[in-house]
């Protein structure tokens, strides 16, 4: 364990625990609270507030005369964990595959890469983290002393060593099999590459055990931390596999499939007063209206506001109530493509356009409520045009 490796005092029990990356397939937003510090290679680096938080902990928890001794340590490991997530996001580039923005957190770094890249590519862009640790300690292996690794003197131990050591527990703790880590998606894709069935699944199974061994040997050790980090792992790998399954049956499905279209909606044209709008409100189940000006949406209002502001602002346009314009996604596009769109603006309606005209809406709950009841129909022998009945 690289906590045995490491000597005494708050940094080095922190850095035990700090073993995680992530690499996101999933398109999110940053935080606000992820600082943009600089671009490599075209790619955002971005550090979270609470990381420089944990630097004023470290030089505060300090002994006298090690405040920046530690401070520069906790540094020089960030800036391995970064070369980490850099590498991954270096071989997906070579795929195609974008990252969008690279965060440091406390618990270690993640990488957002935009989609969800094919077998090959995930498994050798999931190896190259893992990789790059292993280069940095073979690097920093010329001016290891050995000697005092081997005896686990720990007072001997200069930055090097422990540098060493922690690019060492870098690249096993992350090739550990489990999801969503790295070594999860090498074995994920391993499974995909030999067109094993069902290989998410597998995966996340193997992961689960994992965690179940990693709380176990946690609770037997008396290890609190690594306790939490199996909880974690757990409840990444189940989310992996959902998200993994939706993508797998939306992939097979169009946006015209799940959208709503414009025949079965209610909508309002851009010189609607909100009075009028409310009255439609009132007799409709719709929770949320397009606003029309010609053949183009300019907007979309949700029922709440309608009701919200109907006192106060009767007379006014229905216009008036409308949030940030609304984006728009192409009729034939596959469904997949839309919960990247959704996920990326951090909406949940989308204006559905055929040919370049409004053609529909689709709202995020309701894609969610077509792959479940798609996922069951899929099971039962039906008529394979069975229409969908109720429009919202
Ligand atoms: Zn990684």
């Amino acid at each position: 364990m690289p906590r045995v490796m490491l000597s005494g005092g708050d940094a080095h029990r922190y850095l035990s625990t700090l073993n995680q990356c992530t690499i996101l397939s999933m398109n999110r937003s940053h935080s606000p609270w992820a600082l943009r510090v600089g671009t490599v290679a075209g790619i955002p680096i971005r550090v979270h507030a609470t990381f420089l938080l944990l630097l004023l902990w470290l030089v505060l928890g300090a002994e006298s005369g090690q405040a920046l001794h530690e401070t520069v340590f906790v540094i020089l490991v960030f800036m391995c964990v970064l070369i980490h997530e850099i590498s991954h996001a270096l071989v997906g580039k070579r795929f195609a595959i974008q990252t969008r923005d690279i965060t440091l957190y406390p618990f270690g770094g993640i990488a957002s890469i935009v989609a969800q890249p094919p077998p090959k590519a995930e498994l050798l862009i999931s190896l190259a983290g893992p990789v790059s640790n292993i280069v940095i300690a073979g690097i920093l292996y010329a001016w290891v002393n050995p000697e005092t690794l081997i005896k686990q003197d720990l007072a001997a131990l200069t930055t090097v060593d422990r540098l060493f050591m922690t690019n060492i527990a870098l690249a096993v703790f992350n090739i550990i099999p489990a999801l969503p880590m790295d070594g999860g998606r090498v074995l994920r894709a391993t499974l995909n590459v030999l067109k094993v069935k069902h290989a998410t699944r597998i995966a996340a199974r193997v992961s689960q055990g994992l965690c179940l061994l990693m709380a176990g040997a946690a609770i037997y050790a008396q290890q609190p931390m690594l306790f939490i980090i199996a909880f974690i792992i757990f409840f990444g790998a189940l989310q992996e596999q959902v998200r993994s399954e939706a993508r797998g049956i939306a992939i097979a499905y169009t946006v015209g499939d799940a959208m709503i279209p414009r025949e079965r909606l209610e909508f309002f044209t851009h010189g609607t007063t909100v009075s009028k709008a409310l009255r439609t409100a009132l007799t409709s189940l719709q929770p949320l209206y397009p606003i029309l000006l010609g053949d183009r949406v300019i907007g979309i209002v949700f029922r709440d506001d309608i009701l919200e502001h109907a006192a106060t602002q009767s007379d006014e346009y229905i216009g008036s109530l409308t949030g940030p314009e609304v984006p728009t996604i192409d009729v034939n596009e596959p469904l997949s493509t839309a919960f990247t769109t959704l996920e990326d603006t951090g909406g949940s309606v989308l204006v559905v356009l055929r040919d370049g005209a409004f053609s529909g809406i689709l709202v995020h709950d309701r894609v969610s409520d077509f792959l479940l009841m798609q996922g069951i129909r899929d099971r039962y022998p039906m008529d394979e045009d069975a229409e969908w009945t109720t429009p919202l």
